[in-house]
């Protein structure tokens, strides 16, 4: 009999295979829920830690150490009984039943589930991918921070007082939380981390395409967090196209060119480009469509789950909850099938959402139109943030941190700093 539990007892070797390609949110809950099922399971990723995304604009402002955010795939495997596999996605042989990996690998499933996540949407915008700083990696974390601090490390030996203009294009909620902890950096951290460089010098911009700032909230919460960048001294353009992204600049819709010497990117996610290789039918924004049991359109033991699964008629939102939600689905359908059962619709369970804009403040909104924002807000965000990493070490290191950054940077307390960034050709 098929199981379903917490802890994973040892399959037989002729147990069904679960392929799991992706170890973030949705992957790593699709393990955990597989439990005691009883199935052999692999995990796939091109990285060998696991990212928690939501703390990503920390490591770039130098409030988190990089180590903070990112989880050994092989301590929650080992912990599992999961096997686990570095490699690249790059194709899915459907009759085969296998998936090659780029380096070459093949592995065979009997049921596969793709948690690959998406990445930065350029949407064509000339130079956007180019000249601009992307967020939804480790590695554009810690580039971002290093051109931060190189460039204010110019700042503050150049002859002539130099400025410096940060735009961030997209205010959603990461564009938001980015922008407001870079005017906190400037702000607070600044004078003693850069004392030679003035906060006048530098400016920070917010540039959205849309009437408002954070559009999944009620009225009431995005105008407090338009107040509350305003208050920081973040410039914020709403109804502002960006057409063209160069190397010093934006070049808004009507022509305009505003000067911009670090853009950060945070305007909209899609597919990668090499989903179009996996073989399996994409929808909106290149991501994977499933049907109501989770499962991709067409395929009766492939799954698509999280960011890069896509429902036609009723797409969940790109966030941590929808993605731990489906991947536990998919686990369990998979247990259901493997047990000679059918399988059941998803249904996504809305516990809310919430978004910082920086020291005590944040916006929350729950169901049953509770909604808040402010300082209790913020220590809620903070509270699930740190509980929802992976890790006790991480959970510490974490809480240890952004004590030290909240607590403080006011007061003199170092940024986390790094190397200066490589030479771009
Ligand atoms: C900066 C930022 C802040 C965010 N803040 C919040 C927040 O506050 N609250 C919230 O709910 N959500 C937030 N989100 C969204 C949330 O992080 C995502 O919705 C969530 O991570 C989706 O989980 P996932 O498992 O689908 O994908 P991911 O967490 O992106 O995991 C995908 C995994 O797949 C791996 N992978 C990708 N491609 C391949 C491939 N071809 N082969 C092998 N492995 C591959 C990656 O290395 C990664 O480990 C934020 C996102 C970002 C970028």
């Amino acid at each position: 009999m098929v199981r379903i539990g917490r802890r994973r007892r040892a399959p037989a070797p002729d147990a069904p295979h679960v392929v799991v390609v992706g170890a973030g949110f949705a992957g790593l809950a699709t393990l955990r829920a597989l439990g005691r099922s009883g199935l052999r399971a692999t995990l796939v990723d091109r990285n060998i830690y696991s990212t928690f995304q939501p703390l990503l604009y920390q490591v770039a402002t130098g409030g988190l150490n990089p180590g903070d955010v990112a989880y050994p795939v092989r301590s929650f495997t080992g912990k599992h009984g999961v096997r686990f596999r570095r490699g690249e996605l790059a194709g899915v042989d459907t009759a085969a039943r296998t998936v090659s990996l780029a380096d070459g690998g093949r592995l065979g499933y009997d049921y596969l589930v793709i948690a690959t996540g998406v990445s930065a949407a350029y949407f064509g915008i000339e130079g956007g991918e180019k000249y601009s700083r992307a967020l939804y990696t480790r590695r554009d974390a810690i580039s971002l921070r290093d051109h931060l601090m190189a460039a204010l490390e110019e700042m503050s030996i150049a002859s002539e007082p130099a400025e410096l203009v940060i735009t961030v294009v997209g205010g959603g909620a990461t564009g938001v939380e980015v922008a407001g902890t870079l005017a906190e950096l400037r702000n607070i951290a600044l004078a003693a981390a850069f004392p030679e460089v003035h906060r006048a010098q530098v400016q920070i911009r917010l540039v959205e395409l849309g009437p408002a700032l954070i559009p999944p909230f009620d009225t009431s919460l995005r105008d407090y967090a338009y107040r509350q960048l305003e208050k920081r001294g973040v410039d914020v353009r709403l109804g502002t196209t960006i057409r063209e992204v160069t190397p010093d600049s934006v070049i808004v819709a009507d022509g305009q060119s505003l000067h911009s010497d670090l853009t950060v990117w945070a305007a909209g996610v899609s597919a990668p480009a090499a989903a179009a290789h996996w073989g399996l039918p994409q929808g909106r924004g290149g991501r994977i469509v499933v049907g109501p049991d989770l499962r991709v359109k067409g395929q009766d033991r492939i799954f698509a789950v999280g960011d890069i699964a896509i429902a036609e008629n009723d797409p969940a939102p790109q966030l941590a909850q929808p993605a731990l939600q489906e991947g536990r689905h998919a686990a369990r359908q998979i247990t259901r099938l493997a047990a000679g059962q059918p399988t059941e619709p998803f249904r996504y369970h809305d516990k809310g959402i919430m978004a910082t804009i920086g020291r005590r403040s944040a916006v929350v909104e729950l169901p049953h139109r509770i909604r808040f924002g402010g300082t209790l807000a913020w220590l809620a965000w903070l509270a699930l943030h740190i509980v929802e990493l992976l890790g006790n070490r991480n959970r510490f290191s974490t809480l240890l941190n952004l004590s030290w950054r909240y607590l403080t940077w006011a007061r003199g307390g170092g940024l986390i700093v790094g190397d200066d960034p490589p030479e771009e050709g």
